[in-house]
């Protein structure tokens, strides 16, 4: 199946489902993320990393989140696989790092805790914690880490009860622009 397809299918199927506890659903998650990029003026590549930031949740139907779970299930590690060879670097690597750039905001802005939701608080501890100054050095050398910031801000304000987004369809056009 072309990955875009597979994208549009994991939307019609699973899209409804609750997103790791919160109150919206994982694609109205996931529209808000990509809506707010565009609405900060964000190129294709990040908009698209911020639409499919969370895909990796999906790549293995089996293991989804559940607030019981005493490890985390690298769905960072997991989308950025899904999407690699398929999408640009920059896309693959703002999916790839958006969860260690919780952890890097955690550790460098004194606020950012603040505003994490209690789903994203708890698997903050399964993540490894805010990043010691050795793992902030190690994130801010990566390439596309400040594109993961990005992706993460939008990422985390994209919980609201009902915002209304475009749907899917109005993204389909950016997603084929940054295929690989
Ligand atoms: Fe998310």
């Amino acid at each position: 199946m072309d990955v875009i397809d597979l994208i549009v299918d994991i939307f019609d199927r699973r899209g409804a489902e609750s997103y790791l506890g919160e109150s919206v659903t994982m694609s109205q998650h996931m529209l808000q993320a990509a809506t707010l990029a565009e609405a900060d003026g964000a190129d294709d590549e990040l908009v698209v990393g911020a639409l499919l930031h969370d895909v990796g949740h999906y790549a293995d139907e089996f293991s989804a989140y559940s607030p019981t779970d005493t490890h985390d299930k690298r769905h960072d590690v997991v989308g950025a696989r899904l999407l690699d060879g398929h999408f640009t670097p920059r896309v693959v690597n703002g999916v790839r790092l958006h969860v260690a750039a919780k952890r890097y905001l955690c550790a460098v802005e004194a606020d950012y805790f603040a505003k994490l939701s209690p789903a994203s608080v708890h698997t903050l501890e399964l993540q490894g914690g805010p990043m010691s100054p050795a793992e902030v050095a190690t994130f801010e050398a990566q390439l596309g880490s400040m594109d993961a910031v990005r992706i993460r801000r939008w990422d985390e304000a994209a919980k609201e009860v009902g915002v209304v987004t475009p749907d899917l369809a109005h993204f389909l056009p950016a997603i084929r622009r940054v295929r690989a």
